[in-house]
């Protein structure tokens, strides 16, 4: 009997803010993209959605240093930081999704106030391969939503990379008790 899982790739803000060169650069992010690009083949010879999270903040959003969040002025709409890498070979047709969009409002995972889980599943799918940026931020945050929406979650650990790198086997260990599959 056929697999009926349907399965997404999901890639959570592989934005040039996030990467070597941005303004909240994750440590080692480089390393990701072997992996990110052999999913995406993976992805496009079994004809599976590929879905492309962003940060895409306002100006003065409130999560910035200046307006007393934790974090550096990054991924402002529409700006160079805010774009894909371009090492990322994320096709033309990948659905995007942009989150953290409120002025006063921040959102680390790519369900937080976009329906992504409501557009799966009409489109059929169960199951979803997540990778991307930062394991202990926003990919963490997009794991543990996507597994209460009820997905299955195959997480590529060598897909994904920490801003703070020692906490990395704590988050993996966390997502696995929390029902995620850890994958190379
Ligand atoms: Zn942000």
């Amino acid at each position: 009997m056929a697999d009926q899982t349907q399965t997404a790739l999901l890639l959570v803000d592989i934005q040039n803010d996030f990467c070597t060169g941005g303004s909240l650069a994750v440590p080692d992010s480089e390393e990701i993209f072997p992996v990110v690009n052999a999913a995406i083949s993976e992805a496009r010879e079994n004809d599976w959605p590929i879905v492309a999270s962003r940060d895409w903040h306002p100006v003065d959003h409130c999560s910035f240093e200046h307006r007393g969040g934790p974090w550096p002025v990054h991924c402002v709409q529409d700006s160079h930081g805010a774009s894909f890498n371009p090492k990322m070979e994320l096709p033309a047709d990948a659905i995007r999704v942009s989150k953290g969009t409120a002025f006063e409002q921040d959102a680390y995972s790519a369900f937080d106030g976009t329906q992504l889980d409501r557009f799966l599943v009409r489109r059929g799918v169960s199951r979803l391969k997540i990778a991307g940026l930062a394991l202990d931020v926003c990919v963490q945050a997009t794991v543990k939503d996507a597994l209460d929406a009820g997905f299955k979650v195959d997480l590529l650990a060598e897909g994904s990379r920490a801003v703070e790198d020692d906490k990395a086997p704590k988050v993996l260990d966390e997502l696995s008790s929390a029902g995620a599959r850890i994958i190379g």
